[in-house]
């Protein structure tokens, strides 16, 4: 590790300032992401400043129909929580496949979607749902947050505060593992709401994308019969040691299908 300075937030504007006023400065969640990087020295930020102190940004409640989740929370306890059961049993389970225990007791997802891993699963139930994303300066929509690999519309200075799901008539979340880190090699996530159908993938390419051909068949037909045709080209899909781009475009048809028949049960 590099030398760095350390501070807690005495507030969201004391946080939002720090990040505001030094380009190198570094929030801290759960820390799962960001301190393996600084041991292995692949980031020297000036300071790192920590959201553990504000409450604020912990919590999980209902709004009318939007189950709102702040980004301080941790994966257990969206996993463990009556309220996300309740509007969107998918979410639940989605953030008990996160990781090992471990992880999922020191991960947030303010800190997961900033991050915008490939492999993470909570942007592809962000986009499935078109989850809104508030910050300290203002609002974002799933479709708009995710920009590409490791990158979102965050801009200096601004911090997840908050994630806001709609409450869902029918949904699943199907991910195929890589074995040794329970990142999603693919992950599908399905998902019926007011607003209509929604495919998101994650894992599969370098960031999270939706499959608009999978979305128009199950607004028809919800079913997995519907979208056993729809293949998704591996053409700029991730390829590396644990799987190449043809078979994570096979999985992505194998694991939509199987989300489908799990929302359907
Ligand atoms: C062994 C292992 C296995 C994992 N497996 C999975 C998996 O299967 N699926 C999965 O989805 N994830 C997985 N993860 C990632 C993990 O779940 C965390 O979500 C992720 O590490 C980031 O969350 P964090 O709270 O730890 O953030 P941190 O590591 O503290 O921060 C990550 C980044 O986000 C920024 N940040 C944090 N909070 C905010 C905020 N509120 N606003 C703006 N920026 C912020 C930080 O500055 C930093 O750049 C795994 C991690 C490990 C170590």
């Amino acid at each position: 590790m590099y030398e760095f300075e350390y501070s807690r937030a005495t507030s969201l504007e004391d946080a939002a300032s720090k990040i505001g006023a030094d380009e190198e400065a570094k929030l801290v969640a759960g820390g799962m992401t960001l301190l393996p990087t600084l041991k292995l020295r692949l980031a020297k930020p000036t300071q790192l400043i920590d959201l553990a102190t504000l409450p604020q940004l912990k919590g999980i409640t209902e709004e009318g129909d939007a189950v709102v989740i702040g980004a301080m929370t941790r994966h257990a306890d969206v996993n463990r929580s009556d309220v996300v059961k309740r509007g969107i049993p998918a979410l639940a389970a989605m953030a008990g496949l996160i990781g090992d225990p471990a992880v999922r007791n020191r991960g947030t997802i303010g800190g997961s979607i900033a991050n915008n891993d490939p492999a993470a699963d909570y942007p592809a139930a962000v986009v499935a749902l078109n989850a809104t994303v508030t910050t300290n300066t203002g609002k974002h929509t799933g479709d708009s947050f995710f920009k590409g690999l490791f990158e979102t519309a965050l801009s200096d200075g601004e911090l997840v505060t908050s994630v806001s799901f709609p409450k869902v008539e029918k949904a699943a979340y199907m991910k195929f593992p890589n074995p040794a880190s329970r990142y999603a090699m693919v992950g599908v996530f399905v998902a019926k709401t007011a607003g209509g159908v929604r495919v998101a993938v994650t894992g599969a390419g370098p960031c999270v994308f939706r499959v608009k051909a999978m979305e128009d068949a199950l607004a028809k037909n919800f079913s997995s019969d519907a979208i056993k045709d729809i293949k998704v080209p591996a053409d700029g899909l991730n390829s590396d040691i644990h799987a190449s781009a043809e078979y994570r475009a096979h999985l992505v048809n194998v694991m939509a299908r199987r989300a489908v028949d799990a929302a359907n049960k």
